[in-house]
């Protein structure tokens, strides 16, 4: 046994041994003084005892003899205990063993020669002590087990010799128990001396860890962009370190015990990290904005420890500043949601919320959208830049987020985004959603008539609007914004500066105009499209000196359709290229066969000047038709000379080179109009029919016409009057001094048959002789609408 325990001692690694060592003896140390105390005493006891039955001769060598050697035990002790002894472990341990020899021996000859000599009660008293003394030495020497074991084998020897000179078998048989019980202790010395080694090996290698642990930490608090931190109990902090407190900018002490939530900015963040403490959870990269310092921004990890109590650090973590990150990925978020321009929510973020809001309103709760269009912003986009045009929509948005504010629609819900380009969306909830929407709708576009001065540019725009309700019209997202979107069509087919709430014949009207689209892509190969004549007339002569042609379209269902009602598809479909060639061809063949001089004013759409097409295909049309150039005119708007500008000058001035005449048509109506005399120059300026219905009763519309024909009359341009439909208009423009007119007073735009018969020689030119239904009573298309947005300007 005393084998295996001195293996284990073996065991400890040769560089621990001496420190081994030295912990059994400083463990010993401390059992010194009750050792020399209670040993004392036992020889105090006995020598008091044994006093009227001994000689004091003998009685005071003993107790001399323990004196001096419990003498020496405290000399040995306090030595090693103040460091003076330099001498090796082995020494001094062989220093402990013979002491406790030198103890044990002190007793065991009082016993053994002692005992027999002895009353019967005295001889129990002896006894008594010298195992109370055994007993006292297996404590008291358990760490030092050699010595423990020499001090109880020397006393057991004693007694034990002391029993058999008794002789007595009751004694022989305590000798039995007394050798026994020895064994036993000195045993459970060598035991309780290897769970020793064993503690103390392990609690040296728990401290090693710890000031490993404790070394790492401490680096990386003083190094780290990170914070360590712990709280107790109560959440307040504990063992703030300075670097944390420079973090959040106050001193260490007035943030010691403070409560650790109240760093941060109140919110919902700060009550889930509350809760999240208060109820000893696992804090997981919560990220939470400093009180106070809203640009910076913190992510907490942590978790409890189950050991808490008062005053004990009840819940560790550590602390992150991510700033960058938390910035950087709300700006992707603010990009990926709001738009650049205006700072509104975009379609993204609109889809969602709409979709939210409709997921609320499951209770058929109401809800209108409203759907906004900004009247010709394109032409701003063109006329004046995009600069100008972005700035403009920037100060639309606010409008109409400053007018929806102040609309006074209460506490209802109120989402204002920009959808694409000039297109902005309104969603208002609550009970009388119907009632607010109608309502916003019409002070938006109040508000929007009142014109902003936009880089010294005044601009004043119309808006159009569609209203949708849901659930009344549509409850599911996709549904309503179509409808909205069906709304705001017919709201700027409506003449714009205008809102529509969505009806259900609405879809079949979008219906129809998707069926249109369609018919119109085959109308040039069936030959369903027909050139009308309007004559134009000399204000001096009073004849005919020319026509304008007009596009009319034969449709199989829907009878003839006018221009107004498809011209605006074709642009919007690019179909008006080809349409617009058959026009020039038909045109032009028709003209060259014509007796006398007549003109020909020929339409061409924006759209059409864009194609690189429109040339090659007018020299041709000239070429085979064999007409004089200057009998030919094409007719242009003012936006034409607003977007791409450049090009489109060059393409005519290369028309001008050909011989043909370019007339500027519906001048006015655009912006700016006199400005536009002086950038080409114009053959013809045709004077748009708005202008000539109000002369008779408007100051403006007169002096505007005055003002044209003398400006043109001036640059040495041909004036000409649209629309005049009264010998009354015809007058008033003649004193004006206006050279040409057109309108019904002469003649209704007819097919060209009423004006020109075929000629023998054209019978190759079927579609200038197609037959036509009717004559000046054309019969009105029984199309429910007519799409009238004009991209002519
Ligand atoms: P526009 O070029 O201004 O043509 C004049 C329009 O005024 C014609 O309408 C004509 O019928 C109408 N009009 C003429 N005199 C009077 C009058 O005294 N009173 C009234 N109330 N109206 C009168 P239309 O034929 O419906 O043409 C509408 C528009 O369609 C044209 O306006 C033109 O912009 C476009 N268009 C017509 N044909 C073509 C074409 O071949 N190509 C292109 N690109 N556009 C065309
Ligand atoms: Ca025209
Ligand atoms: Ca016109």
């Amino acid at each position: 046994m005393v084998s295996k325990h001195a293996a284990l001692r073996a065991a400890v690694p040769e560089e621990l041994r001496d420190w081994v060592d030295n912990r059994l003896i400083s463990a010993h140390i401390r059992m010194v003084k009750p050792m020399v105390l209670g040993s004392m005493l036992n020889a105090a006891m006995i020598v008091i005892a044994l006093y009227a039955e001994f000689p004091a001769f003998h009685l005071v060598s003993f107790f001399s003899t323990m004196t001096a050697a419990c003498l020496h035990r405290v000399w040995l002790a306090r030595g090693v205990a103040r460091g003076r002894r330099q001498r090796r472990t082995e020494k001094m341990l062989l220093a402990f063993q013979m002491n406790s020899l030198w103890l044990g021996l002190n007793f065991a000859g009082a016993m053994a020669f002692w005992l027999p000599h002895l009353s019967p009660g005295s001889q129990l008293l002896l006894a008594i002590c010298g195992v109370t003394q055994i007993a006292s030495a297996a404590y008291t020497v358990r760490t030092l087990p050699r010595a423990a074991a020499l001090y109880i084998a020397a006393q057991t020897l004693g007694l034990g010799f002391g029993l058999a000179s008794l002789g007595s078998w009751s004694a022989l048989a305590s000798i039995v128990v007394l050798v026994s019980a020895s064994g036993l202790l000195i045993r459970m010395a060598f035991v309780a001396r290897d769970m020793f080694i064993t503690r103390i090996l392990s609690d040296r290698e728990l401290a090693a860890s710890a000031r490993t642990v404790r070394l790492l930490l401490n680096e990386y608090e003083a190094s780290g962009s990170d914070w360590l931190f712990e709280l107790d109990n109560q959440g307040r902090m504990l063992g703030v370190s300075a670097r944390f407190a420079e973090a959040v900018g106050e001193s260490v002490t007035a943030l010691e015990g403070r409560k650790f939530e109240a760093l941060f900015e109140q919110g919902s963040a700060r009550e889930t990290l509350a809760e999240t403490l208060a109820e000893f959870r696992t804090l997981r990269d919560e990220i939470l904005p400093l009180a106070g310092n809203a640009n910076c921004w913190w992510s907490i990890s942590g978790r409890p420890c189950y050991h808490a109590g008062e005053d004990r650090v009840a819940f560790r973590g550590v602390i992150s500043d991510v700033t960058v990150q938390h910035l950087a990925e709300s700006r992707v978020h603010h990009m990926a949601h709001y738009d650049a321009l205006t700072g509104l929510p975009n379609r993204a973020l609109f889809n969602q919320s709409l979709g939210e809001l409709l997921d609320e309103t499951e209770e058929c709760a109401n809800l209108a959208l409203l759907l906004i269009d900004v009247d010709h912003f394109k032409s701003v986009n063109d006329m004046f830049g995009h600069p100008t045009g972005d700035a403009f929509l920037r100060a639309i948005a606010l409008r109409i987020s400053a007018a929806v504010d102040d609309s006074g629609l209460g506490g209802t819900h109120r989402l204002v985004a920009r959808l694409s380009g000039d297109e902005f969306a309104v969603v208002v909830t609550g009970d009388s959603a119907c009632d607010h929407g109608v309502r916003l709708a019409e002070h938006l576009i109040e508000v929007m008539l009142e014109p902003m001065t936009i880089e010294g540019h005044e601009l004043g725009n119309g808006l159009s609007i569609g209203i949708a309700l849901a659930p009344q019209h549509a409850s599911l997202k996709q549904q309503l914004v179509s409808n909205a979107d069906m709304a705001l069509y017919a709201a700027k087919n409506a003449g714009r500066g205008t809102w529509e709430m969505f009806e259900p014949g609405m879809d079949a009207k979008l219906q129809e105009r998707h069926a249109l689209t369609r018919d119109l892509r085959h109308a040039v190969a069936r030959g369903e499209l027909r050139m009308f004549l309007q004559p134009l007339v000399d204000v001096a002569t009073e004849t005919m000196t020319g026509y304008e042609a007009l596009l009319r379209w034969e449709h199989p269902a829907h009878g003839l359709v006018m221009p107004d009602a498809f011209i605006p598809l074709a642009e919007e479909t690019g179909l008006i290229v080809p349409i617009g060639e058959w026009m020039i061809r038909t045109a032009l063949t028709a003209a060259a066969g014509w007796e006398g001089e007549q003109t020909i004013a020929i339409n061409l759409s924006p759209v059409q000047l864009d194609s690189p097409n429109l040339l090659p295909v007018i020299v041709n049309a000239l070429a085979e038709s064999g007409i004089d150039p200057t009998r030919v005119e094409f007719e242009i708007t003012e936006s034409v000379l607003l977007h791409n500008s450049e090009t489109n000058i060059a393409v005519l001035n290369r028309l001008h080179d050909l011989g043909v005449k370019i007339a500027l048509d519906d001048f006015g109506t655009g912006y700016a109009s006199l400005n536009y005399l002086l950038t080409f120059p114009f053959d013809k300026i045709k004077i748009d029919r708005s202008f000539i219905s109000g002369l008779s009763s408007r100051e403006d519309s007169r002096a505007i016409v005055g003002a044209v024909i003398s400006l043109a009359n001036q640059l040495g341009m041909c004036t000409l009057a649209e629309g005049v439909e009264d010998a009354e208009q015809l007058a008033s423009l003649r004193a004006h001094g206006c050279q040409m007119v057109q309108g019904w007073l002469f003649g209704k735009a007819q097919p060209a048959l009423h004006y020109h018969p075929v000629p023998i020689n054209a019978a190759e030119a079927p579609i200038v002789a197609a037959p036509l239904r009717a004559g000046n009573t054309a019969p009105q298309p029984p199309l429910t609408q007519t799409y009238s947005r004009r991209a002519r300007g």
